[in-house]
């Protein structure tokens, strides 16, 4: 018992390091023409960055990304696979704890 709650405090401490994290996907689209495929005729005025996702109604949102800000947004986006994987983990620790204190109980 004392190793699985060590486990498990050992993964909070790790959530704790990936909680900084962004859901969805970021695309860019011309910041001329706001296309993704650029329609604009002559020179291209670069791209601009935003972040889109689904929130709590299924509904789509966007959010607009500075240039300066995209690679915190993909930091952060990276953490959310890390953060997932990490409440996967967390789940099973505490299934683990459960059956545990169930034996343990049964040993009375
Ligand atoms: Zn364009």
């Amino acid at each position: 018992m004392k190793a699985l709650l060590h486990k498990k405090k050992s993964l909070l401490q790790r959530i704790d390091d990936y909680s900084e994290f962004l859901r969805g996907s970021i695309t860019s689209v011309c910041s001329t023409c706001n296309r993704a495929n650029c329609i604009c005729t002559g020179k291209p005025t670069g791209r601009a960055y935003r972040l889109t996702y689904k929130d709590k109604q299924q509904k789509t949102r966007t959010v607009y990304i500075s240039n300066a800000q995209l690679p915190e947004a993909r930091r952060m986006l990276s953490n959310y696979s890390k953060m997932r994987d990490l409440m996967d983990k967390l789940f099973e620790t505490n299934i683990d704890i459960l059956k545990k204190k169930a034996k343990l109980k049964s040993n009375d």
